[in-house]
């Protein structure tokens, strides 16, 4: 690797100006309300292009463990559950099958832009070894039904089915599941995995529903419309003009397999995205070591530490992400942790400076027309936007048939008609509009409101914490709801390989459920025991807050409003809080068992289940 060039006081601040200007020109004063769920009118957008509901009678019987949601996180829940002895698991998920974002996702390109051999869970497990160093988004499906069939999760799974209430019945201390089949079964334990990013948004552009053409959003990919496959072949695209709206890094994966089938790609950018180098290649076993016992463990390891910038020693990925990770100050909780914050800040800006012009003399060197390059150069700090891979994506805007239409000036397309999209005083005609907008930030699950959750008392969740915040022991539980576990990142951790932070997050669920088993308990804290935690995250928490409001408008800043404020996330990252949560499970929590009101203890020896499965699961 070439030592990059660190810019001087003066190019730090032409540089500051640049980006305050770039950020001006996009902020829009409607912020996240430019956007528009898909439901009601637009519910069609989110349809399940893949998989036709079967008939089945609505459920009213009793399990262990109830799993709101099939995607990794469920999967893993279920999976470490297993582990542990538990019998009677349902995973409830919307999608007709496992698999949750790469379930829904299969547009053309779509691949893992985390290296597979870290991001494909239970790895050791399973005994796969990945193929590619970046897996293909199906490949990463079936790894999520591979783990599923190993541990029996299908033949009691719910698909095509949505969890409408969950509520705690005091008398039989077990939860009453709700769902939009009409079913109501009960449940000792709840789990709700439901994602973060999983609800698809529009844009809430004029005329949108006038559009006559074909339209739908990428996480619905219409095959039937455009033929092929994610490999491409998309025959149906041949000599039709398609609108792209949206350059993030779903954006970036679609544009090149579009471009091979269809006759003129239209790309509507309204900010660029940092495109770094890919270098997708086949991988072997034995490069990866996959002889060895706890291989995939010791990667996965290896990768957390090196991007929550933990001390690592060899960089077993060695990829864009690990590289870049010295910039990504979300990530980087230990550095800042260790030296005096004003220098931090400053060599940050600097180092930040220095990878953001690597990155735009990339555009340069790979976009022929200068004017098109000039659009395609991000102008913001690093970690403002989520970076994207790829070694395709530029080379697409070489072609005759690709145009870039800039639309940050008009903060994006202006006006859809029926017969294409207005920017300026241009009329684009389009005979399909496909939008890579993204999803919706925290509008599925238990947060959302969508699906309430009556505790002790009839309480609901989220009128409680609207009232006092929300209030939990390490994200996971909450005083007043019993044996409901949240897996997700509030007031737990986070990371770009988030398929670990779920993996550590099922591990705990397990232990969590396990310990009330043997000791015929319920798992609910105190107030004292939500408060010790809140505490712990407000002691050190970092003030993002000036770093998301320079940044340029996107999901990451609520459309350049900032950071909500308040503690939301472990401040010593990922790996520190997971050291955390092993050594709470080893001394503490029994801390948060309390007796069952009935006496004859855990709902597994009810039914006079194994207690000798309680094999010890990994930390
Ligand atoms: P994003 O929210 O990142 O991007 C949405 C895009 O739509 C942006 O470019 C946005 O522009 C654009 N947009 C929105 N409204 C308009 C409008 N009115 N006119 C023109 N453009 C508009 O969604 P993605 O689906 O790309 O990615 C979401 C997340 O999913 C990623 O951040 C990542 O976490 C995950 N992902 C992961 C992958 C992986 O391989 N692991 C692959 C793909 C996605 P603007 O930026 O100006 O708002």
């Amino acid at each position: 690797m070439t030592t990059p060039h660190i810019p001087d006081a003066e190019e730090l601040e032409a540089l500051r100006q640049r980006y305050r200007i770039e950020r001006e020109r996009r902020v829009r004063p409607d912020g996240i309300r430019q956007y528009r769920a898909t439901e009601a009118e637009f519910g069609y957008y989110a349809d399940d292009p893949y998989t036709e509901p079967t008939e089945r009678e609505p459920l009213r019987d009793t399990v262990d463990v109830a799993v709101v949601g099939g995607g990794f996180g469920g999967i893993l829940a279920g999976a470490r559950l297993r582990q542990r002895g538990v019998e009677r698991i349902r995973i409830v998920e919307k999608g007709g099958g496992f698999g949750g974002t790469w379930y829904w996702n299969r547009y053309p390109g779509v691949h893992c832009d985390i290296e597979s051999h870290v991001y494909l869970p239970m790895l050791d497990e399973t005994g796969y070894v990945p193929e590619w160093k970046y897996s293909p988004g199906e490949e990463i499906r079936r790894h999520a039904v591979r783990i599923a069939r190993k541990f029996s999760l299908g033949p009691d799974a719910l698909f095509s089915t949505g969890v409408t209430s969950l509520t705690w019945d005091e008398a039989s201390e077990a939860w009453i599941v709700a769902t939009d089949r009409g079913d109501a079964f009960r449940a000792t334990y709840v789990v709700t995995a439901t994602g973060t990013l999983s609800e698809p948004k529009l844009p809430g552009i004029p005329g949108i529903e006038e559009f006559e053409g074909h339209t739908f959003h990428t996480s619905r990919w219409d095959y039937a419309y455009t033929g092929g496959t994610p490999e491409g072949g998309m025959t149906g695209l041949a000599g039709k003009r398609v609108g792209l709206v949206g350059t993030g890094a779903t954006g970036i994966q679609v544009l090149p397999k579009l471009a091979e089938d269809a006759g003129h790609v239209l790309v509507f950018q309204r900010t660029p995205s940092t495109v770094d180098v890919r270098a997708n290649r086949r991988t072997t076993a034995r490069e990866v070591g996959a002889d060895r016992e706890g291989w995939a463990r010791e990667r996965r390891d290896n990768y957390l530490r090196i991007v929550s910038g933990e001390p690592a020693g060899r960089d077993l990925v060695a990829d864009s992400w690990t590289r870049s990770a010295v910039l990504l100050e979300k990530l980087l909780p230990s550095f800042r942790r260790r030296g005096d914050r004003k220098d931090f800040e400053a060599a940050y800006e600097a180092a930040d400076a220095a990878k953001m012009n690597e990155l735009r003399a990339r555009v340069a060197a790979c976009v022929t027309d200068p004017g098109t390059a000039e659009k395609l150069k991000p102008w913001y700090r690093y970690a403002c936007k989520r970076p994207a891979f790829s070694d395709t994506y530029y080379p697409a805007f070489n072609r005759p048939d690709v145009t870039l239409v800039d639309t940050a000036d008009t903060h994006g397309i202006e006006r859809v008609t029926p017969h294409g999209v207005v920017v300026g005083d241009t009329a684009y005609g389009l005979d399909c509009l496909i939008f890579a907008t993204g999803f919706s930030v925290g509008t599925s699950g238990v947060l959302s409101g969508k699906l309430p959750v009556h505790g002790r008392g009839g309480t609901q969740l989220l009128h409680r914490w609207a009232q006092e915040g929300p209030r939990t022991v390490h994200g996971f539980t909450s005083h007043g709801f019993p044996n409901l576990i949240q897996m997700g990142t509030l007031q737990n951790a986070s990371s770009v390989n988030f398929t670990h932070i779920l993996d550590e997050q099922a591990v705990h669920v397990a232990a969590l459920v396990a310990a009330a088993e043997a000791e015929g308990a319920v798992i609910e804290p105190s107030r004292e025991d939500e408060a010790a935690w809140i505490a712990t995250l407000a002691e050190d928490a970092p003030d993002h807050a000036w770093f998301h409001a320079e940044c340029t408008p996107g999901y990451y800043n609520r459309e350049g409003r900032g950071r909500p404020n308040g503690p939301n996330a472990y401040p010593d990252g990922a790996f520190a809080f997971h050291e955390l949560l092993g050594r709470w499970r080893e001394e503490s929590m029994g801390r948060v068992l309390r007796a069952r009101a009935s006496a004859d203890g855990g709902s597994s020896r009810r039914r006079g289940l194994s207690r000798g499965a309680q094999a010890p699961g990994p930390r």
